[in-house]
């Protein structure tokens, strides 16, 4: 089903088939995603996922000045070491690195900072060490003098508090249902964050009036958080059962954190 609205994350494998439409394209070797574009990218592309910071990316050096690249480490720890050669191409390239919340994770996270690469968390449900080390991480951005750039999805959750605005972690983290749709290998869609409790009935992409619903009904623990207007069940996916009771310490320091930068402006007035 086509809908002009979404936005398309797609294979290089199926770059033919979503050309016409808003999309986000995903390769391994930087050679083949400038090979599969033929050189220009179209214009309905918004930015491409490299998956994998080790291989080759002089190609991406002299290629189509001033598209966004999202750099992946699949294994933060293993592969933290190759972020150093994503500075190069930060010359040419607005560019960012996705980082999965796995242990350690908070070590790469520090080396992308160093090297002024921005951040955007690849959040699943996170265990109590990882819920412990991206309390770290907010630390580290909030009061490092060293950290200067943006750590997603702190940066756009704290500006939204800031200006009261209605985003959701859903939309920082691109995930939502009424805005992107994951393309697989052979070319069949999905939502990028699923779970059982947000799908229909033969309706792949959900609402949140449908999640809102569902949550009002089966979602007793959403339904009664204090983050649930911000949240939107974000943490129930992929388990429904998952325990939030350390994400929402996570959300209560944003929180303040958010309530500090108030006072503080409010102090300079
Ligand atoms: S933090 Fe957990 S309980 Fe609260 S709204 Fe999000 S998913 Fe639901």
């Amino acid at each position: 089903m086509r809908d002009d609205n979404l936005i398309y994350f797609v294979p290089l494998e199926q770059l033919e088939e979503y050309r016409d439409r808003a999309i986000v394209v995903r390769g391994v070797q930087a050679h083949e995603v400038i090979q599969a574009l033929s050189g220009e990218p179209p214009e309905s592309l918004a930015y491409v996922q490299l998956l994998d910071p080790e291989v080759e990316l002089a190609p991406l050096y002299t290629w189509a000045e001033g598209l966004p690249l999202e750099v992946h480490l699949c294994r933060p720890l293993e592969q933290m070491g190759a972020l150093y050669s994503l500075v190069p191409l930060m010359d040419r390239h607005p560019l960012r690195t996705s980082i999965p919340v796995l242990p350690g994770f908070s070590k790469a996270v520090r080396v992308a900072t160093s090297l002024d690469i921005p951040v955007i968390l690849n959040i699943g449900q996170p265990t109590s060490e990882e819920v412990d080390e991206l309390i770290q991480v907010l630390e580290h951005y909030l009061h490092d003098p060293t950290c200067k750039v943006s750590i997603e999805f702190f940066h756009s959750f704290l500006v939204s508090l800031r200006q009261k605005d209605e985003s959701t972690i859903w939309d920082i983290q691109e995930d939502a249902p009424d805005f992107s749709v994951w393309v697989d290998d052979n070319g069949a869609e999905s939502p990028l964050r699923t779970s059982a409790l947000w799908r229909t009935d033969g309706d792949i992409v959900v609402t949140y009036e449908h999640v809102l619903t569902t949550l009002s009904q089966e979602g007793v623990e959403c339904r009664e958080c204090a983050h649930l207007q911000k949240c939107v069940g974000y943490f129930k996916c992929p388990d429904p059962e998952y325990s939030c009771e350390l994400v929402k310490v996570l959300l209560d320091r944003i929180c303040e954190a958010a309530q500090e930068l108030a006072s503080d402006v409010a102090g300079y007035k």
